[in-house]
This record gives structure tokens, sequence and C-alpha cells, in this order.
């Protein structure tokens, strides 16, 4: 199959996947999978619903001919998958890929960060909201303290991962943790980022009211902090990055309520059953998983995701406050990852 590079209808290239391995997580955290949503008698898919590390595998190989140059596996909570070095080593193999990450709770990393590293893992992201152990056991639902991530964290970065920490900022829930986490993460030299609280799905109760941010959180760090801006690495970086002055250590801040960046977003979203979601806000997959188990080609595969990405138009973060988009159904984050 010949590399071409793919644009949607508003010209933005496709650029990143993330896939979803499993849609089952060990925390409920209030921001994507509240405990009163996703009690014990909650349905998750069954095994034989999930993307198989070869179907997988193929379409990965068929997203980077299409211009895919960066791969995150998320979840649900991805190391409950079994076996996830088995994809990892099938994709870090794959040409053409020039990032290959994992989004996780960070929990079974003391378990698995040495045999992922060894697979062909780069880096992680670890989520980490808070670093109270009440807090932080009341936001994961399940009341685990912050031993078990800190120790994840530990183990990823002696097993030579890459990783950088995730904090979802809430207003009047963990913004007194903005500046610990920032001294914290800046003293283990980690890359802190701090997330706007959003709107993802339909079950965290969002309210515009509860969002902090990243001009707020900028105000805070800065009667602590000194921080100089750092330049986009590429185009359609989520991420804007400032340095810790007089250091390598870098904080970022995604920014997608207060400062939406649609217009440079590349990245498609795979689903643990194989749908594909052009956007976190579009409730509409298109189904990939049954054309291809139904025999589809490589090439009609292909020319399935190029007809998707062509008719692209999504852009729910400028339009947030829409009218139109008041009620929009929405894809659950847990089933899709962040
Ligand atoms: S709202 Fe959708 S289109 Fe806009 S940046 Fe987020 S995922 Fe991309």
């Amino acid at each position: 199959m010949e590399k071409t590079i793919i644009r949607d209808s508003l010209n933005r290239p496709l650029r990143d996947l993330r896939i979803s391995v499993i849609d089952r997580c060990n925390f409920r955290c209030q921001y994507c999978m509240p405990s009163d949503q996703f009690g014990p008698d909650f349905e998750f898919l069954p095994r034989s619903a999930l993307l198989t590390y070869e179907e997988i595998e193929r379409l990965a190989k068929i997203f980077i001919h299409l211009g895919v140059k960066k791969i995150r596996l998320t979840g649900g909570e991805p190391l409950l998958r079994k076996d996830l070095p088995v994809l990892i080593e099938k994709l870090s193999k794959l040409e053409g890929l020039s990032d290959l990450g994992l989004t996780t709770n960070g929990v079974l990393l003391p378990k698995q960060a040495e045999k992922l590293k060894l697979a062909g893992l780069k880096r992680v992201n670890v989520s980490l909201d808070s670093l109270n152990d009440d807090l932080f056991g009341k936001i994961n639902g399940r009341g685990v303290g912050t031993g078990p991530v800190l120790e994840g964290i530990e183990a990823a970065k002696q097993a030579g991962l890459g990783v950088k920490v995730n904090m979802v900022v809430k207003k009047g829930l963990n913004d007194s943790e903005v500046v610990p986490m920032a001294a914290f993460c800046k003293e283990k030299g980690l890359e802190l980022r701090y997330i706007e609280y959003m709107d993802v799905g339909s079950t965290n109760g969002w309210k515009m009211d509860d969002v902090v941010t990243k001009k707020q959180i900028f105000e805070m760090l800065k009667d602590h902090f000194e921080l100089e801006p750092v330049d986009p690495a590429y185009f359609g970086e989520v991420a804007k990055h400032y340095r810790y002055k007089g250091t390598n250590v870098k904080v970022g801040f995604i920014t997608s309520v207060s400062e939406s960046f649609c217009s440079s977003c590349t990245r498609s979203r795979l689903s643990a059953n194989g749908q594909l979601f052009t956007c976190l806000f579009n409730g509409n997959g298109h189904d990939i998983r049954n054309f291809m188990r139904n025999g589809a080609s490589d090439e009609e595969v292909s020319q399935r995701i190029v007809n998707i990405w062509n008719n692209r138009a999504d852009r729910y973060s400028d339009e947030r406050t829409d009218e139109m988009n008041k009620n929009r159904k929405k894809i659950e984050m847990s089933y899709i990852g962040g």
C-alpha cells in the first residue's frame, strides 16, 4: 500500500491515533467513570467485542500508511488487558511509527514497567490528581492512596520509560494541589501537565464553573516558580509548555476549555470495540471492527478510514458554548480514553 497523507474537511492531517485496548478500569475516577454510574452491575464489553491484538496491529499498519506517526494506548486502564507487552511488541516493530506511548493510572506499573519497556514502549503518561492520600482516594473512587501510583511512576523511571504526569484540575476539589504537585514533579524531574476539567461524556456532571483555566493555574504557579515559555515541538502539539527557569523540567497545560486547539487537531480514536471516533466529544463512532471481521481487504478498510477522515469537521471545543451543543450526545471517556 502506498503511503499517503489524508486531510479532513478543515485541512487537518491525520497524525495521531489513540487506541483503547479495554473499557474496564480498577479505579472509578470522578472525571470519567464515577462509581454511581459504573457500579458492580455495569456491563462492560465482553472479550469477544474487543479488538484482538492482530486486528489492532493490522489497523495500526493501515493508519501509519495514512500518515499516523504517533500511537498511544489507552483504556479504561490499558494495563488490565492481558499480555499487553505482546501488543506493544507488535506495534513497536511497525515501520513509520515515531512514538508509542501509554496512558495509565500507574498502579500496575511496578509489575509491568520492565516488560513494557523491553517490548518497545517509549513512554507513559500517569494520571495523578493529588498528592493528598484522602483526596486522591476520593477522586479515584476506590480509596486508593497515592503510594501505589508513586511506586508505579518510580518503576517506570527505573525501567527507562519516559514519564509525564497528568493532573485534571477541578475547582473546589483539587485546585489546592496545583502548587504541591508542581513542586513534587519539579523535584523529581517529571513533566507535569495540567488538564482543564472537560465535559467529556455525560456522566461526570461537568459545569463551566468547575473549570480552573490555564490562566488561573499559571497565576497560582507564578508566586512560587519562575517559568519561561517553550516553543511547540511540532504542528498539532496539544500541550502548551513552559520550563522552570534554569532547568530542563517542563510543565504543560492542556487548555481544551479556555484556549481550544481544534484548528490543529490531528487525532483520531479507536474504541476498544473497534469504532473510529474523530473527536473526543463526538458520540458517533464509525464501525471498523465488523467491517474487518466481515472480510474487508486492507484497501477497503483504508478507503473507509479515508472517507471518514475526509468528511471530518469536528471542532467541538471551539463551539462548546454554542446552543446546538447543549444536548449533544458524547462518547464516555472510559470507552475511548482521554
Ligand atoms: S474538541 Fe475534538 S476536534 Fe477539538 S481538539 Fe478536542 S478532539 Fe480535537
